[in-house]
């Protein structure tokens, strides 16, 4: 991909390209950032069709192309029409998740790690971060949910404000070490004198960043237990001397979360499609705005809605367990994608389904991989079809949804794509 910008540079020199305007000033188009590449430009139409030109022509060069299902596309200030169209040209979803993790989180972090930030400013952080992963005041699940790890449950997106405990923390530490430096030194000479930082009180004099320095080391103390535990906890994050503050943060997130889900594997394979990873995600959680939920939350009127499955015709009440297994309609996709896998056992059961395909589907066998895909293609595609009959009036056999989604093909294109 690095070849295909440098190669098609002369297409940024077009003079009717137009860089992203928060980039213009220093001509930056791209940035890597470990295996992703983000691509910054204008939102008009044609800037995004010379954007195109150049990963097609790498295409034409490479053989590889893009793939549209691991590609997200954010967009902001233009109207709702001009964002179909490019997400029409593109063929790109629009991305959130991504986004919060790559970039918004990125820049906060300098100034976290650098200062101890009011609580204030962090729970607002935090909470813009969670308003535009949902994209509505309707947060799915909490943001303490989502910022535990993967293997815990969470989608493993960072907490502004735990990451602020685990920097203050490290600044912490290394007044403890008597660090040779100037402004340690100073700290010593003028806040701890006789005491410890670890005893120290803070006066009503001292500065307000001294002060939320003790309240950050008070916190973390309450929440650890004792003074030797959170040393034991911060020598645990030490690699030599260096103190890590994501070693530190990752024991504040996960703490008093022991079980690690079984399905995390399964469900967050690098192979499958971030968008039914997402979806599984959710169902697994029981946490897809199925009508039940919406009721339960009054934003369907139980006396004016129906809130049967639209899936089959026996008058069952739409429920994430009903629509994904118990369903007659499920129940054949699922048989479709046994036969497919050339399994005699078949399941229409929620709980083990999930938990037979966490114990017997481990590994990074090719063929493994393929089964698990297998089953995040499916749960996507129920939802999908589910969305489609409400909103859209369009509904579609079991079969033909197997031929269309199955996991062989998409596999297949994956593999040929940029995609992992
Ligand atoms: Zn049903």
């Amino acid at each position: 991909m690095g070849a295909l910008i440098s190669d098609s540079q002369s297409a940024f020199i077009d003079k009717l390209f137009k860089y992203h305007p928060k980039c213009s000033k220093l001509k930056i188009s791209h940035l890597f950032f470990a295996d992703d590449l983000l691509l910054f430009y204008k939102a008009d139409i044609y800037s995004i069709a010379k954007l195109k030109e150049c990963l097609s022509e790498f295409s034409q060069v490479s053989g590889l192309e893009t793939n549209p299902n691991k590609c997200s596309i954010n967009m902001s200030g233009i109207g709702e029409d001009l964002k179909t169209h490019i997400c029409s040209l593109l063929n790109f979803a629009k991305g959130r998740l991504q986004l919060i993790k790559s970039v918004i989180l990125g820049i906060q972090n300098f100034w976290t790690n650098n200062y101890v930030l009011p609580t204030k400013v962090l729970k607002k952080i935090d909470s813009l971060c969670a308003d535009f992963l949902w994209n509505h005041k309707i947060h799915l699940l909490s943001w303490k949910t989502i910022c535990q790890s993967k293997e815990h449950g969470g989608l493993g997106v960072f907490s502004a404000k735990i990451w602020n405990t685990a920097a203050a923390i490290k600044l912490i530490w290394m007044i403890h070490l008597k660090k040779g430096l100037l402004w340690i030194k100073w700290v010593h000479g003028n806040y701890l004198r006789q005491f410890n930082i670890w005893q120290v009180q803070s006066k009503v004099n001292d500065s307000w960043m001294w002060k939320q320095i003790i309240r950050v080391r008070d916190k973390v103390i309450c929440k650890l237990g004792d003074v030797s535990n959170v040393q034991n906890v911060i020598s645990k994050c030490c690699s030599g001397s260096n103190f890590q503050i994501s070693a530190f943060y990752h024991e504040l997130i996960n703490q008093n979360v022991n079980t690690q889900m079984v399905w995390s594997k399964t469900v967050w394979d690098e192979w499958s499609y971030p968008k039914h990873s997402f979806i599984s995600w959710l169902a697994i959680h029981s946490r897809l705005l199925t009508k039940d939920r919406l009721c339960h939350m009054r934003i369907l009127d139980i006396n004016q809605h129906h809130r049967d499955c639209v899936l089959c015709t026996f008058q069952q009440q739409e429920t994430c367990r009903h629509l994904f297994f118990d369903c007659a309609y499920s129940a054949e996709l699922w048989n479709n994608v046994m036969v497919w896998l050339k399994y005699k056992w078949k399941s229409c059961n929620w709980d083990s389904i999930i938990d037979w395909y966490s114990s017997n589907l481990k590994g990074k066998g090719f063929m493994k991989r393929i089964k698990r895909m297998a089953l995040t293609v499916s749960i996507y595609a129920i939802w999908k079809e589910r969305n489609q009959r409400i909103f859209q009036q369009r509904t579609q056999d079991p079969a033909t949804i197997f031929r269309r989604e199955n996991p062989g093909i998409l596999m297949f294109y994956t593999i040929y794509t940029f995609g992992k």
